[in-house]
């Protein structure tokens, strides 16, 4: 029997996996709103469904529209991609229930994980460290919140138990705002997550954002690919990732990723997954679990030769991991640049006709888009049009080939940030390595 996957997604990730499908011999369905029956993904797909209106809403969160989909086209899984369902528990179960596989984890598990509290308490169980906070969520009680807050330290940060891309958190640095600021916290989870829990972490003022790719069978075989650093940041969000995290002892790094692996085979996950960290004075803390395939995967899959979706849909139809740990071998450095289509200075979006296209190319570099000239960026949606990715033998050959390749890169009818990442990519303590996740708002941009 051949098998069929429906991809819930649009753009490069859609377009990313519905490649991987192909060169398994997985037939593909393509779902997609009115506004977006030009992208690449649907051209190439065996099938194609319009789930509903440009509205995210009513198309790509529509999800009686895309179980119907799968059972019109008899799709025999559904691949969420990043964003939109992929980390939503009631429709990881829903897709279970009307017998399709979802590719990620047990429904329960992506519940556990997206309830922040619940994720941090299990890490700490497998010893796993954590930033100092308050250890659960925060209660109704003011003098309580106060002495936890006092006794962590300000500045502190609130943090939404259900919060996810960014958004949901405060910063308070002096006490006299601390309850006002829990109470508005709580009131934004409650309307953006549905969800008014809150707990309480020390905001570390020079952290770096360094995470762990694990993957994990229904055999009980786990493997880790190593680290990623993702300090580069705007509100909250990736600019540039590179892989390996640099200048950490490789010994610190492998270790923190065995762990990774390990609290995986005791929580029995299954699928593609990231455990994100602060790095702060040499230690490194949990902050959350994300378990879906990430924007960023392509550095990992660079430096290891390991094609993350391929295995993800493996694992999802049963079959052990390709390679084992032993197998794995690290080999130089990658550095991915996230465009978007937007003014690189007011990050304004920039939608419109795609009126000239030249991709860069030559040995280590890799270009995941859904462009093509001609194509129209619609307004309704995020703004990532490609990442640019590169390999090099050392961080320093890596980031000479980022600067060419950027150079070689056109994109003309629409505003993009490649202008920024050329700056980027030029600055000295960027090239240094090594830079926290407040540099770019803070130093680069001022902010
Ligand atoms: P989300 O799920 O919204 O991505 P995360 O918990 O992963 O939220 O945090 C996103 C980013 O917020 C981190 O990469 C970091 O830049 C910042 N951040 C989160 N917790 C802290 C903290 N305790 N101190 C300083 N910055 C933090």
């Amino acid at each position: 029997m051949s098998k069929k996957i429906l991809i819930a997604n649009r753009g490069e990730i859609a377009l990313r996996i519905l490649r991987a499908c192909k060169e398994l011999g997985i037939q593909t369905v393509a779902v997609h709103s009115k506004a977006d029956a030009e992208l690449m993904h649907v051209y190439l797909a065996d099938e194609t469904v319009c789930i509903g209106p440009n509205s995210p809403l009513l198309s790509y969160l529509n999800v009686p529209a895309i179980i119907g989909a799968a059972e019109v086209t008899h799709a025999h899984a559904i691949h969420p991609g990043y964003g939109f369902l992929s980390e939503n528990a009631d429709f990881a179960e829903q897709v279970e229930m009307s017998g399709f596989i979802f590719i990620g984890p047990q429904s329960d598990v992506i519940r556990q994980m997206g309830d922040k509290v619940t994720a941090i308490e299990l890490m700490k169980k497998t010893g796993i460290s954590t930033v100092p906070g308050s250890g659960g969520a925060l209660s109704n009680d003011d003098a309580k919140n106060k002495k936890i807050a006092d006794q962590i330290g300000y500045p502190v940060i609130i943090k939404a138990a259900g919060g996810g891309g960014g958004r949901g958190m405060r910063v308070v640095f002096e006490a006299k705002k601390l309850l006002q600021e829990i109470q508005l916290t709580r009131s934004e989870a409650k309307a953006a997550f549905g969800n008014a829990t809150v707990y309480l972490e020390k905001f570390l003022e020079n952290p770096r954002h360094i995470e762990v790719q694990v993957l994990a069978d229904k055999q009980g075989n786990t493997i880790h690919l190593g680290t990623r650093d993702c300090s580069l940041q705007r509100r909250h969000q990736k600019v540039i990732e590179e892989a390996p995290a640099p200048h950490i002892a490789t010994d610190q790094l492998d270790r923190i990723a065995a762990r990774c692996s390990e609290a995986c085979m005791a929580m029995k996950y299954v699928g593609a997954g990231t455990f994100e960290f602060l790095y702060e004075n040499g230690e490194f803390y949990f902050i959350e679990m994300n378990t879906r395939i990430q924007v960023e995967h392509p550095v990992s899959e660079m430096i290891t030769g390991i094609d993350i979706v391929k295995e993800q849909l493996r694992i999802a139809f049963d079959e052990p991991l390709s390679v084992m740990q032993s197998d794995i071998h690290f080999a130089g450095h990658a550095i991915e640049c996230r465009i978007n289509a937007e003014n690189a200075e007011t990050f304004m979006p920039s939608p419109g006709t795609i009126k000239q296209l030249h991709f860069p190319g030559g040995n280590g570099v890799r270009v995941e888009s859904h462009l093509y000239q001609g194509y129209v960026i619609p307004p309704y949606y995020d703004s990532l049009i490609g990442k640019l990715i590169v390999w090099g033998e050392d961080r320093h050959s890596a980031m000479v080939r980022m600067n060419n390749a950027l150079n070689e890169f056109i994109i003309e009818g629409v505003d993009t940030t490649i202008p920024l990442h050329k700056k980027l990519i030029d600055d000295a303590a960027f090239k240094k390595g090594g830079v926290n996740i407040h540099y770019l708002e803070n130093v680069f941009f001022n902010e």
